[in-house]
């Protein structure tokens, strides 16, 4: 057997396993609001959720093989947890809060007794190095949590309110996260203390959904930063969207075929470049100056010196002059991490 013939044997293993991936990634009607979507902040996504679920359109494989990632290190990241000496109770456990159809399971919950005599909710998520970095640094920068609400992340947004819900059920002040960087392996703890007046606005948001629900009715689509990529943005809110004036279609195959694997390869890449911008930063910054060896690394940091010239405004603006630049920007159509 060649090596042609064996790599198309390892393309149709691979094939399937991706096929079961897809095959498995279901789209279902909510029967009730899930506290880790609750923090979506459009209340037809919810209606459509529940009522109009066939219309969801699936995330693409990219995004489904990160989700399983998620998922395949909650148990051991319980166990890291648990094996350090950590008390760690009701892994998984189912909840509702009927009044408001809201239902979850919590990762588990957690004894701080440093914090408080009972245990808290704790939510375990794994993050790509650049989201841990950003969370971390949040944390460190501001230690306050709602700067998530706004983050350019849309499943970001989504964090606080399903911990905050998790609380809200357990009646507990606190509740943590403990974020894992799936890289490294590096990880955090960060407490948070329940803010009741963002709780109080997940309900609200709760009681509109039900009351939606039970009148079959689908709030009106408006127009935000969550739409782009959205489940629903082409199947149902803004369908037939043309792209506006001024756009063309690239229809032949073969240019389809190269440019969707080199952009699909530039959004592969996109994290660890934004990773080696912020480490090279970091390290620039802190070395700044200094000649150094660490570990089997030679660092020099020598000035040079060039040319700046100052010129009063009036002569700037003699030479002045238009020019024209392209900012070129990428948007998947089928979703993706936002
Ligand atoms: S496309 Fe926009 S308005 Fe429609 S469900 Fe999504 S986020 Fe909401």
């Amino acid at each position: 057997m060649n090596r042609q013939d064996l790599g198309k044997i390892e393309e149709s293993l691979k094939a399937q396993v991706d096929g079961h991936i897809i095959s498995t990634a279901k789209n279902y009607a909510r029967t009730a609001n899930r506290a880790s979507e609750l923090g979506l902040a459009c209340d037809t996504w919810h209606d459509l959720a529940h009522q109009k679920s066939d219309l969801m359109q699936l995330p693409p494989l990219p995004l489904l093989k990160i989700f399983r990632i998620g998922t395949a290190l909650e148990k051991p990241n319980l166990r890291l947890i648990e094996d350090a000496g950590l008390k760690v109770i009701e892994q998984g456990r189912q909840f509702t809060l009927s009044k408001y159809r809201i239902s979850g399971h919590i990762d588990a919950k957690l004894e701080i007794p440093a914090l408080c005599d009972k245990y808290i909710p704790l939510e375990t998520k794994t993050c790509s190095p650049g989201t841990f970095r950003m969370i971390k640094a949040m944390k460190e920068e501001t230690g306050d949590w709602h700067g998530m609400l706004d983050s350019k992340y849309i499943f970001l947004r989504k964090y606080p309110g399903q911990l905050q819900t998790y609380e809200l059920q357990d009646n507990s002040e606190w509740g943590a996260w403990f974020f894992f960087e799936k890289t490294a392996g590096d990880f955090f703890f960060w407490i948070a203390p329940l803010d009741l007046e963002y709780a109080e606005s997940l309900l609200q948001r709760a009681e509109r959904i039900n009351a939606d629900c039970d009148a079959g009715r689908i709030a009106e689509p408006a127009r935000k930063d969550l739409c782009d990529g959205c489940e629903f943005e082409r199947s149902f809110c803004f369908v037939g969207k043309d792209f506006g004036p001024g756009y063309d279609f690239i229809m032949d195959a073969e240019s389809i075929a190269m440019w969707t694997e080199k952009l699909e390869r530039r959004y592969e890449l996109k994290p660890i470049a934004e990773e080696y911008d912020d480490l090279d930063a970091e390290a620039k910054a802190f070395f700044k100056g200094r000649n150094t060896v660490v570990g089997n690394w030679l660092i020099e940091s020598k000035p040079f010196t060039t040319t700046k010239y100052d010129l009063p405004d009036e002569i700037k603006k003699a030479y002045a002059k238009k020019v024209e630049y392209f900012r070129t920007s990428f948007k998947r159509l089928d979703g993706g991490i936002k």
